[in-house]
Parts: C-alpha cells; sequence; structure tokens
C-alpha cells in the first residue's frame, strides 16, 4: 500500500461518513481525478471504487488512453463534439450531454453509449448544461439514437455556499423522477451533503479525496 492508497482509503471513509451523516443511503462516490496523474486512478481503484471522473479529453487521453483498464471512466467535463472520437476507447459513462449535436455525435462514434444528460437550473450559465424545460426532449432524442440513458447530472453554482445549490439540486431531482430514471449525479466535495439530503445518487468528489488541484494552466487540455 503507497501513501497515497492510504489517503485515499481514509479521505473516502471521510467521505462515507458525510454522506452517511446526510441521510444518503446508497449514494456511490465518483473520484475526480482530473489533474492529478494516474496513480490517483489507482489508489480510488486499489480503494474500492468502480470508476473515476475526468474533465479534460486531452488530459485523460494522454493519462489513460490506449490501456486495458480495470476501473470504469465517466467524463464530466464540458465535452465537444470534435474529441468524442478521442475518448470512446476510454470512457465508460458520458456525464456531460447536453446537446443534440453531441448525442449524434456520440450515437456515431460510440453506438449504445451509457450517458447522462447535464441539466443546467436557471443559475447557472456557461458551466454547460441543458435547460431544465428542454431536458425531456433531448433524453427522448438520446433514447431513438440508441444512447442508453441512465438518469441526469447537474453542477451546483460556485458561487453562494451550498445552500445556493439546493433549489437546482431539488428540481433536478424532480425532474429524474418525472422521467422515470435512475441515476443522479449531483454533489461536490463543497456541497455533497445538500446534494445527499435532495437525492443525489452519486457524489464526484475531487478535492476532500485527493487534496488541492494543480494549476490548470500548467496542464495540457
Ligand atoms: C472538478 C469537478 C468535481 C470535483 O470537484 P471537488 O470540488 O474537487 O470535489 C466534480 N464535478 C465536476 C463536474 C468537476 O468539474
Amino acid at each position: 500500500m503507497t501513501e497515497l492508497d492510504q489517503q485515499v482509503a481514509e479521505r473516502l471513509a471521510q467521505v462515507r461518513d458525510r454522506i452517511s451523516r446526510a441521510g444518503g443511503r446508497e449514494v456511490a462516490i465518483l473520484p475526480v481525478t482530473k489533474t492529478f496523474g494516474i496513480e490517483a486512478c489507482w489508489a480510488a481503484h486499489r480503494a474500492g471504487c468502480a470508476s473515476v471522473g475526468e474533465n479534460y479529453a486531452q488530459e485523460l487521453v494522454a493519462k489513460l488512453g490506449g490501456q486495458q483498464l480495470p476501473f470504469g471512466v465517466h467524463f464530466i467535463g464540458q465535452l465537444q463534439t470534435n474529441k468524442v472520437r478521442s475518448l470512446v476507447s476510454v470512457v465508460t459513462v458520458y456525464e456531460t450531454v447536453d446537446r443534440l449535436s453531441l448525442v449524434t455525435e456520440l450515437a456515431k462514434r460510440a453506438p449504445g453509449a451509457a450517458v447522462l444528460i447535464q441539466v443546467a437550473p436557471a443559475s447557472q450559465e456557461g458551466k454547460g448544461g441543458c435547460p431544465i424545460v428542454d431536458v425531456p426532449a433531448l433524453v427522448d432524442a438520446a433514447q431513438a439514437a440508441g444512447l442508453d440513458v441512465r438518469g441526469l447530472m447537474t453542477v451546483g453554482p460556485t458561487e453562494g455556499g451550498p445552500e445556493a445549490a439546493r433549489l437546482g439540486f431539488r428540481a433536478t431531482r424532480s425532474l429524474l423522477d418525472r422521467l422515470g430514471l435512475s441515476v443522479l449525479s449531483m454533489g461536490m466535495t463543497d456541497d455533497l451533503e445538500v446534494a445527499v439530503q435532495e437525492g443525489s445518487t452519486q457524489v464526484r468528489v475531487g478535492s476532500a479525496l485527493f487534496g488541492e488541484r494543480p494549476r490548470l494552466s500548467t496542464l495540457v487540455r
């Protein structure tokens, strides 16, 4: 066991504890390994996590591309259609499907791929996400294109503290139920309690597990 393995295992236990104190029962933890080296992915895997979350296509391919991996990779960053092709051999779930052009590209390059539709609650601008009123039509289109729509994903606001996320989270959960979908990816290090209280089934956790991220500007995107 490396030092990193030990750190990740301990911090995962702390995150599990936070989830259960917030009343979460079966909430999965997706360790977010963006900007951290491949050792972070392996440490999460060895600590029992089924998948990791990554944001940047180029970084991801450089880090994990071409290897046979015993864990899944969820793409959770803003996704450009021209990057899809480079990702199909690595990504197991696309969490940020938010527009028709992406549905079309994924259906072509990764037929039957598992996807979540990213929902943008009213407060979210410029971070991607499908406006909540347009989500049902996008779900229909993705299903009609043969994609495996497992559920919804959303990102809380960066300002205003955890409580600022609550109403958007609640609206996303109620949409999930109306659509009869089961997976809800919502909540990060700072707002996971609120997300769990509002019905998240998967939290995406980076800094609580791996510490502060290296600055992005120093990395290839
Ligand atoms: C970076 C990122 C996370 C993890 O953020 P932390 O605050 O480090 O837990 C979760 N979700 C998305 C979409 C991210 O970009």
